[in-house]
């Protein structure tokens, strides 16, 4: 008498990203069996155990991967800079498009006009789109209201948009990402609103999974960072920070000390910052799109980060600024073709180490006994191809918690 499982998978080839020797933790002609919406048993065909499952699949020799995590996302806003893109394109200047009321404050303005329900329709189709290529797991931040109301309607937007069926959704507060208008030559006053009246409205209703801050010289200092962290700390919410993206301001080091979840960006990240990171086991979470969108010319310290055994995650940042990215694919294959990562590194960082990233690599990223069942099953001869394809998208299929992952439209 064996075991009953609620589903068997055979004849899939697991890219498990578990160590286990063998480069992307592959098992040949492998199986994976799943009970109660966990991986229940995952290994070699041949040592599978004795038992029996409500449902069996074949996988026809595909490649399965844990479900992808998008560690780094802002698709809550109202509007689009797409006027914007164009008008810069024509020649206007970033002084003339500020003045015609364009930059992260037309987004501000155009996300505390919009309704809650309004906010849920406009980042639909692009969680969507992450969904679609087997993305199981997204997290949205705040940051386009900057005060207190808009905050917590983006974050209930964003929780709003979960789903027991859909990809999981992970919510950080991220108040402290520009000083609104009402506030300018004010900073530090807005930073007490943020780390006072506004992180205490959010944990409230439980809407904040990890709290973080725009640092850099165009965003708030160190010292500021660290009263936001504080009043995090004393909530007992995890921190997270963008760091060291346009100068270096040791930002790397700052979140290690801090214990960060991760530190995000870091072209700038010098390597001591980075040895720190590895150390705390802050994440490096790289965002190859900004990036390129942009027009970046300073790399982050890739190699700096592999001496020092820091873990890499790759991110779309999709927002309307910076990074209109809403394929995490693309972002492999940028963080290969433009950060010379390997298609391992990449995988590796849109799986085990986002969830990592997120605080979550206890239960999710790789393909091990007890995780979650989030799989993608991917139409590749190997798993290379999922960072070498510009704009093809071989998903198969995703499973959320072992059942089909609805992609929402
Ligand atoms: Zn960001």
């Amino acid at each position: 008498m064996g075991t009953l499982w609620d589903s068997l998978w055979i004849n899939l080839r697991l890219a498990t990203m578990a160590s286990n020797g063998r480069p992307y933790g592959a098992v040949e002609d492998g199986a994976l069996a799943i009970r109660d919406g966990r991986i229940a048993w995952v290994g070699a065909r041949a040592d599978l155990p004795a038992g029996d499952a409500r449902q069996r699949h074949d996988g026809g020799g595909r490649w399965a991967t844990p479900g992808l995590v998008d560690c780094h996302t802002h698709i809550v806003f109202g509007g689009d800079r797409a006027h914007e893109f164009e008008l810069r394109l024509s020649g206007a200047t970033y002084e003339e498009i500020a003045r015609a009321g364009g930059g992260i404050r037309s987004t501000v303005a155009a996300t505390r006009q919009a309704s809650l329900e309004a906010l849920i329709a406009a980042a639909r189709p692009r969680l969507a789109a992450l969904a679609r290529e087997g993305v199981t797991t997204v997290e949205i931040k705040s940051g386009y209201g900057l005060d207190v109301d808009t905050e917590v309607k983006q974050l209930r937007a964003a929780r709003a948009l979960g789903s027991s069926a859909g990809p999981r959704i992970v919510t950080t507060f991220l108040g402290a990402h520009a000083v609104p208008p009402e506030f300018a030559g004010r900073q530090s006053a807005f930073i007490d609103l943020v780390a006072g009246p506004m992180l205490d409205a959010v944990a409230r209703e439980g809407l904040a999974d990890a709290v973080d801050v725009f640092a850099d010289r165009i965003g708030f200092t160190n010292e500021e960072t660290a009263r936001v962290f504080a009043a995090a700390r004393a909530k007992g919410i995890r921190v997270k920070l963008h760091a060291d993206q346009l100068t270096d301001q040791d930002g790397a080091a700052f979140a290690a000390a801090h214990g960060a979840l991760s530190a995000d960006h870091l072209e700038y990240a010098n390597e001591a910052g980075v040895v720190a990171m590895a150390k705390a086991g802050t994440v490096a979470v790289l965002l190859p799109g900004a990036f390129y969108f942009l027009r970046e010319k300073q790399m982050p310290p890739i190699e700096a980060l592999r001496r020092a055994g820091t873990r890499i995650a790759l991110a779309t940042d999709a927002n309307p600024g910076s990074s209109p990215a809403l394929s995490l694919l693309l972002m492999m294959n940028m963080g290969s073709t433009l950060f010379r990562l390997t298609p391992e590194e990449a995988l590796a960082g849109v799986t085990r180490n986002a969830a990592a990233a997120l605080g979550l690599e206890a239960d999710r990223g790789t393909l091990e006994t007890g995780k979650a069942a989030d799989i993608a099953i991917w139409n590749i001869a190997r798993p290379a191809e999922l960072a070498y394809w510009i704009a093809r998208n071989p998903l198969h299929q995703a499973l959320r918690a072992g059942r089909p992952l609805e992609q929402g439209t």
